[in-house]
């Protein structure tokens, strides 16, 4: 039986910046996924490279992101070298628009958040922003300025990231649905998909939302893997505007919502943060919460035509932080649960894959990630 040097369990942006990353080491790669690769959560994503924590929870994360952002433009270049194709990366960055009473305090406060964790901001006046973005309305209250942000369009990304895995002869296969892992005593030798024994020396796990649950909730496999990958899918929904009135020129962002500039003129809106299961549903609620923010941020697009509205579902884990780590099974590495970030982390988690698969080095900080966390957690909560 042939044997690759690494199965890749998942098609998403995670999954195939891994392939290309090793692919460029030469090593034999397989990637599989059961629908068309780049069609889950990356395909619906807005594309916003941002690092700073959305909350406190996102704290360990930030070196990770900030490492991630600096790695970007490289990660990029060689995906369109090898590709020929584009992604439209702008490193354009961002408008944060505060409104209220309250707005001048919540910019204070998070400039001096992100100022000590090194991130650029700027307070801007509301005249200068608008000069900036001749659409912000009425209600800004505050603005703040996040030059170092940018942007990448995450269905161009996917679609010249499998082009790049073609080029370099990755062997891709569609349609290919994981249902368990091979394992010797303590080793994972391989994989079952569709059927067929694929035997691998190292087995990837970048399943997104569904890393869980490879072969349907219930099974004996899951409970085993979901020690490792306990992810729950938080569904995201969006939509897209067009508009001959509004031009945008970067990101737009409240907390209630954002807006992000395509290069084909489109204005993507988002989004929603919802705990309702493997659900893709497009809700009125949804659409309503998404364009409420996105007409206070910009007025005139009130007059804009809807032209697409999608849901995507975030790989969420118990703690918000991503998995990225061996697991205590030789020849399984875990990398999945990038809940709201899995486009700005995955050049940094393919290095951590490579490195791991070459060196057998991990970063110490990437302790934060393990996948071994979940489970010791249990082990300390039990004994005490
Ligand atoms: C609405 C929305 C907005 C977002 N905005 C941003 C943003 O602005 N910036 C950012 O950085 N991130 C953003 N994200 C998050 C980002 O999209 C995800 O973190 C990232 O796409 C996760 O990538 P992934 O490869 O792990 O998962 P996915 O893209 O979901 O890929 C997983 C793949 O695994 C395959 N698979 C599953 N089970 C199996 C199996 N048993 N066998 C074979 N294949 C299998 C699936 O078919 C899928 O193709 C957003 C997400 C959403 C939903």
């Amino acid at each position: 039986m042939k044997v690759f040097d690494v199965a890749i369990i998942g098609g998403g942006v995670i999954g195939s910046s891994i392939a290309l990353e090793l692919a460029a080491e030469k090593l034999n790669i397989v990637l599989l996924d059961r629908e068309d690769p780049g069609r889950g959560a990356s395909w619906a994503a807005a594309g916003m490279l941002s690092p700073g924590p959305d909350s406190p929870e996102a704290l360990p994360l930030v070196p990770l992101a900030k490492e991630s952002l600096r790695l970007y433009p490289q990660f990029v270049a060689a995906v369109e070298e090898a590709s020929g194709l584009h992604t439209h990366f702008a490193s354009e960055g961002a408008l944060q628009i505060f409104s209220g009473a309250q707005g001048e305090l919540e910019r204070s406060k998070m400039i001096a958040e992100f100022r000590a964790l090194d991130i650029a901001i700027e307070p801007v006046p509301i005249e200068t922003a608008r000069n900036m973005e001749t659409a912000i309305g009425p209600a800004a209250d505050a603005v703040a300025w996040l030059p170092g942000e940018a942007t990448v369009d995450p269905r161009l990304l996917m679609d010249a990231l499998l082009a790049a895995l073609r080029h370099h002869e990755v062997e891709i296969r569609s349609g290919c649905n994981v249902t368990s892992l091979l394992r010797q005593d303590t080793r994972c030798t391989g994989l079952v998909a569709g059927g067929e024994e694929i035997a691998a020396k190292i087995v990837v796990l970048a399943a997104g939302c569904h890393s869980s649950a490879l072969a349907g909730e219930n099974s004996i496999e899951n409970g085993w893997l979901s020690r490792y990958a306990p992810t729950r899918p938080i569904r995201g929904q969006m939509l897209a505007l067009h508009s001959a009135e509004v031009n945008l020129g970067r990101v737009l962002r409240s907390e209630r919502g954002y807006l992000v500039p395509r290069l084909d003129g489109r204005i993507v809106a988002g989004s929603t943060l919802e705990n309702v299961g493997f659900e893709k549903r497009v809700t009125a609620g949804g659409m309503r919460k998404i364009l409420d923010a996105a007409i206070e941020l910009a007025p005139n697009l009130a007059g804009a035509e809807i032209v697409e509205m999608w849901a995507g579902l975030r790989p969420g884990t118990p703690d918000h932080l991503p998995i990225l780590g061996p697991a205590d099974v030789e020849g399984l590495f875990i990398a999945t649960g990038h809940y709201r970030n899995g486009i700005l982390l995955a050049p940094v988690t393919a290095k951590l894959v490579r490195d791991w698969i070459l060196n057998k080095k991990m970063p110490t900080a990437a302790a934060n990630f393990s996948p071994l966390r979940f489970s010791e957690r249990r082990a300390q909560t039990s004994a005490s």
